[in-house]
């Protein structure tokens, strides 16, 4: 998963694009870049680890201009480098191109094989470094039909941002699989993955890009372009469930709302009957165990700590790493948890590595008895479309029945969310959305990129 940030039209866009990207943060931890564009000349900046520890303030000073883009990056072990970090930036006979993705493209494989048996050199491994050649070989003149005609062909899923010269371009691809939101700022446009980078810059919401859209922004204006656009739509539910911050609105709807009504859903589905209390595993489940306790009646505590200057164990690239950091991330409440029935909600279980860990924390601290509540259907298939989930082989779900899967992870008891039941409480559904990872059906081919050369 990546996140991106793009503004137009404003005498600070680097220094709010560097801002934009730290509400992207959670999107991507293992690099970050910015493009800055300055009457068509373009500079770069791209590093390692996390915004606070990839620029200073000195390095912003030299993206000049009123049109940048930023990128951050989450990836697996394999392509967790510096040549594989966001945004590229490339010369090309027309002038430059900056290039920001999140999603995953599904025939990239096909399309980079094509293009390398007609010369293009490539110095990544990157799927999407893919556009950025057929961009580089496209006819047309219009920045935003140059993209049109890079994008024909290409499957998968994809938010774009682009520079070509001094204009910024927004994309998404015909499903709608990741989410891309178009802001206004002072007379400047604004894009980013989320709502909340609007809003650490100070931006209106104005609309979200439309699936099949590409929006082109520049000194004479704002273009759109529509490309066909797929029915039925498949945006992501795991924005929803796991992956956007609670203070985003994604896909049109509140993050927030949704995994209080998933949490509401799950108590009418499973409740847990003569626990004391119920707890979230924070931060990403603590709306849905609030709305698992409206619903319950159960009180609401807080019995696990989590220290926030730890990564995401599920985007940790190792086992050994996530192992570690799970005790690392997380305490138990002894005072709270001593002698009590209690329900720890969790949005999701990958490995139930996570979950195992933190299951044997809450008993060490003294709970009598642990119901495990999960705000998602069991993970049965890896996801093809932008967010590294492993292989099926490790998705715990996949290789154990639920009975098993409780029993492995040592709780009284363990339901899952039903599929219609978490489809029926996000904001818009139960329509348009990707289940591919919870039903076994993908609406594509299987991608033929290895894992670890995915984008995010
Ligand atoms: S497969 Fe799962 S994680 Fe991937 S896009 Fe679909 S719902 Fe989202």
């Amino acid at each position: 998963m990546c996140g991106i940030f793009g503004i137009s039209g404003h005498d600070s866009a680097a220094v709010l694009t560097h801002l934009g990207l730290y509400s992207l943060q959670h999107r991507g931890q293992e690099s970050a870049g910015i493009i800055a564009s300055d009457n068509g000349r373009g500079t770069s900046l791209r590093a390692m680890g996390m915004l606070g520890d990839a620029f200073s303030p000195e390095a912003l000073k030299g993206l000049a201009g009123r049109t940048a883009l930023g990128h951050t990056r989450y990836s697996t072990a394999g392509a967790s480098t510096i040549e594989n970090a966001q945004p590229s930036l490339v010369q090309f006979r027309g002038g430059h191109i900056g290039l920001a993705h999140n999603g995953n493209l599904t025939n990239a494989t096909e399309l980079r094989q094509a293009l390398e048996g007609s010369g293009s050199i490539f110095s990544s491994t990157m799927d999407s470094e893919v556009i950025v050649h057929r961009l580089a070989r496209a006819h047309s003149k219009q920045p935003e039909r140059q993209l049109a005609e890079a994008l024909q062909g290409i499957e998968g899923a994809y938010s774009l941002l682009v520079l070509i010269n001094d204009t910024l371009l927004a994309a998404r691809d015909p499903n709608g699989w990741r989410p891309l939101a178009m802001g206004t700022l002072n007379g400047a446009t604004v894009f980013a993955s989320e709502t909340c980078a609007l809003d650490i810059v100070g931006a209106t919401y104005v609309r979200d890009v439309e699936p099949g859209e590409i929006i082109a922004v520049d000194a004479t204006g704002i273009r759109t372009l529509q490309l066909e656009r797929a029915t039925p739509l498949h945006r992501c539910v795991f924005e929803h469930v796991y992956f956007a911050r609670p203070d985003s609105r994604v896909f049109g709807g509140s993050v927030d709302g949704a995994r209080r009504a998933l949490g509401r859903q799950l108590a009418i589905e499973h409740p847990a009957p003569g626990a004391d209390f119920v707890f979230a595993v924070p931060d990403s489940s603590n709306a849905a165990a609030l709305g698992f306790s409206v619903q319950s009646g159960l009180p609401l505590e807080h019995a696990l700590i989590r220290n926030h200057y730890v990564g995401r164990t599920f985007i940790q690239p190792t086992q050994q790493g996530r192992d570690a950091k799970v005790k690392v991330k997380y305490n138990p409440v002894r005072e709270i948890l001593a002698g009590k029935s209690v329900v720890m909600v969790d949005d999701s279980i990958v490995r139930g590595t996570t979950t195992r860990g933190l299951v044997a924390l809450v008993r060490a601290a003294g709970a009598r008895e642990v119901h495990m509540r999960v705000s998602s259907p069991p993970i049965i298939g890896p996801c093809w479309y932008g967010i590294d989930t492993p292989d099926k082989k490790e998705l715990i779900a996949a290789n154990m029945s639920i009975d098993q899967v409780a029993q492995h992870i040592g709780v009284d008891s363990l339901g899952y969310i039903s599929l219609d039941g978490m489809l029926g409480a996000v904001p818009d559904g139960p329509t348009g959305f990707c289940d591919s990872c919870f039903s076994g059906n993908y609406p594509t081919a299987a991608p033929t990129i290895a894992s670890k050369q995915r984008m995010g």
